[in-house]
């Protein structure tokens, strides 16, 4: 982790650079922007406090070792730094589908092949009747966990 200084402390004007392309220091591909309140809640309780108040990208790329990196670049925070495991990264384990109701790749592939449920929706309400989507500060994408439920689903084969 590097933390050289904190970042976006310009009295708190919103600058939106959403659409900006900015590359993860480490592996240049390009980041999906994050909330800063998604990244303060996902990393790890001791590192909350260096978060600043910047925003964040997400470093996409499954062979990253970057989880974030605020927008100017002075903090990089790694998959390590979070306190779940980032789901698409290489060595996820658990590969968590949905982070609201803790429910892994497994999880997804097992009510697929032995529910035969293949709906989202259903598959969360199966294991968590009471789902709440909190997504914005569960998964560490700031986004909606569909994109990679459904990825899970897909990949469930079919049984037999
Ligand atoms: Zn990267």
């Amino acid at each position: 982790m590097i933390i050289p200084m904190v970042c976006g402390d310009s009295g708190g004007s919103e600058q939106n650079r959403s659409d900006e392309v900015i590359l993860c220091p480490v592996c240049q591909k390009e980041g999906n922007h994050v909330r800063n309140v998604t990244v303060r809640h996902l990393v790890k309780k001791e590192l909350a406090g260096k978060a600043g108040q910047c925003d964040y990208r997400i470093c996409m790329n499954e062979k990253c070792d970057v989880a974030y990196y605020s927008e100017d670049l002075s903090i990089i925070f790694e998959k390590e730094d979070l306190k779940v495991p980032l789901w698409y990264k290489e060595d996820a384990s658990p590969r968590y589908a949905c982070y609201c109701s803790r429910i892994t790749e497994e999880d997804v592939i097992r009510a697929v092949r032995e529910q035969k449920i293949t709906e989202m929706n259903a598959i969360r309400k199966h294991y968590d009747p009471e789902a709440k989507c909190q997504c914005n500060v569960k998964n560490p994408t700031g986004k909606c966990c569909t994109n990679a439920f459904n990825s899970f689903i897909k990949k469930a084969p079919d049984g037999e």
